[in-house]
């Protein structure tokens, strides 16, 4: 038995209309613990004829879930946010033995993503309409929000829980079914939280999780089939443009939550402290394997070598170890690939010129070392792609146009940081920066009531916040003629 197989939680089956099943062929794929190389399970290995069914399935009850009162709705999720938290511990395990993730942050992303259950369910009974003064006394016109319909999500491994509540809670509260192909990495956090979508009373084939390492053929069935009407997707950008071009035949709704290359401004006015503080958050969270990571350090030439000293002191004493240890700071990578992308991004910036001022290599297993790269410029692949892994690469900046040039110098427009203690500049670095968000003397922005998402290669569409339940809300215009006059 594998140790998460005793977990009161543990499913190793799909769920597809209120039932648990296999693939139709009785195929299964692996789940692999990056921590340990156990193999911690066997899952349902679906595909296209299977998520067929799951989508049909979720069509059929689209009608009655939409029709439900908004407060019977907002009653099932607060239900399941109840259940969510309630089984705090066991997620977190099992999250952290299937992602690499260190307890004690896996443990956060149960808090985070059970937050926007919470926040989904009160905003279900606020999805109000308008009523829009008429241009004509004969007339009136009201304008209602109605459920989109069925919705697809595709989620990635680097937060197995969060990144499908952010999607699910805002579409099971406008009313739309859901049916969720998880990472291949990461479907035992997915199928726990099916098992407690359950419980809490969804009714059979609103909640459906697809597990699958057919990711491109599901995929395609995901956006193909004409009663998806909307597709939400969390994951790389290169993805996310085939996920683009494969709805366009069918005009499928899309949300695109995508790669990221965040630049992290510290200017010679800054609290070097507490951008030391902040970047360490913002750079070494899950072993730097999150989109909104700094990919970038840019520091301002008056405090560089401060900087780079202490934000060296600090990462050096970063606690690696067993992900398990509610002490361990920095986990594994999440695969032999990921690894291999971490040493070619070390090697080029070094081959141009970076100095290696701390770490680099790997260690045991697919752990690799907190790394700080001093001396980095543009032309290294570091400063074009997101390194996702623990490697620090700090630039040089001379005056304020140059940092907001340099740090809007990507395709990528997720998160920014900036550190300075002067109010202006701190108004017009922000409003000049290229991106979806951005982190004002703070390395820790995400929220469940702020708006979540990116510009340029980074995606579209906002998550969370009052904003985020209008990707699964049509509008719908009615005018009213005939009224006359009394
Ligand atoms: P990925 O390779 O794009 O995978 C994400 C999801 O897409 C997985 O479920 C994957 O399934 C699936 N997938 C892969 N190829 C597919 C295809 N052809 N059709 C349909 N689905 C497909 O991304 P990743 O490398 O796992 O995740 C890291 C990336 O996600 C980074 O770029 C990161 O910045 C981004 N990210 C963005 C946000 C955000 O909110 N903007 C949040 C977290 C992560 P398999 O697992 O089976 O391959």
């Amino acid at each position: 038995m594998s140790s998460v197989a005793a977990l009161p939680l543990f499913r190793a089956q799909a769920f597809v209309q209120g039932e648990w099943i296999g693939a139709d062929d009785g195929a299964t794929f692996p789940v692999i613990s990056p921590s340990t190389g156990e193999r911690l399970a066997s899952v349902p290995d679906l595909g296209r004829r299977e998520t067929r069914r799951a989508i049909e399935a979720a069509a059929s009850v689209w009608p009655a879930w939409r029709d439900r009162p908004a407060k019977d709705r907002a009653a099932v999720l607060h239900a399941w946010c109840a259940l969510i938290t309630a089984h705090r511990e066991e997620l977190a395990q099992l999250m952290t033995h299937e992602s690499g993730k260190v307890i004690t942050e896996s443990q956060g992303e149960v808090t985070y993503g059970a937050a926007f259950v919470q926040w989904f369910a009160e905003e279900a009974t606020r999805a109000y309409g308008d009523v829009i003064p008429s241009p004509s006394r004969d007339r009136r016109l009201v304008v209602l929000r109605q459920a989109i319909g069925v919705v697809a999500a595709i989620t990635p491994w680097n937060f197995p829980l969060a990144m499908i509540t952010r999607k699910v809670a805002p579409a099971l509260a406008a009313g739309c079914p859901v049916v969720i192909k998880p990472a291949a990495e990461t479907p035992l956090t997915a199928l726990a939280l099916a098992e407690l979508a359950h419980r809490a009373g969804f009714p059979s084939g609103v909640f459906n999780v697809i597990t699958t390492s057919q990711a491109s053929e599901v995929g395609r069935e995901l956006c193909e089939h004409p009663l998806v009407r909307k597709l939400s997707f969390t994951g790389s950008t290169a993805v996310g443009r085939t996920l683009m071009s494969q709805c366009a035949p069918m005009l499928t709704r899309l949300s695109l939550e995508l790669g990221g290359n965040a630049p992290f401004l510290v200017f010679d006015d800054a609290d070097v402290d507490a951008a030391v503080r902040g970047a360490i958050a913002a750079k070494y969270r899950h072993a730097g394997q999150t989109c909104v990571c700094v990919n970038r350090l840019l520091v301002h030439d008056a405090v560089y070598d401060r900087f780079v000293d202490t934000f060296t002191a600090a990462v050096a004493g970063l606690r690696l170890g067993d992900v398990r240890d509610p002490a361990t700071q920095v986990g594994p990578l999440v695969s032999e690939r990921a690894v291999a992308k971490v040493e070619a991004h070390v090697a080029d910036a070094l081959t141009h010129g970076a100095r290696l001022a701390l770490g680099g290599g790997r260690l045991d297993g697919l752990a690799y070392r907190p790394t700080v790269l001093t001396e980095a410029t543009p032309a290294m692949r570091i400063a074009q792609e997101e390194v996702f892994g623990p490697v620090a690469a700090v630039f040089r900046f001379g005056n304020e146009a140059e940092a907001i040039a340099m740090a809007n110098d990507t395709p990528f427009g997720l998160a920014a940081y900036l550190y300075s203690r002067d109010v202006g500049r701190c108004w017009r670095v922000a409003e000049a920066l290229e991106y979806g968000m951005v982190g004002v003397n703070e390395g820790l922005i995400s929220t469940e009531v702020a708006p979540f998402g990116g510009i340029k290669a980074s995606g579209m569409g906002r998550e969370g916040s009052k904003y985020g339940l209008d990707a699964y809300l049509e509008l719908k215009y009615l005018c009213f003629g005939g009224i006359g006059s009394a």
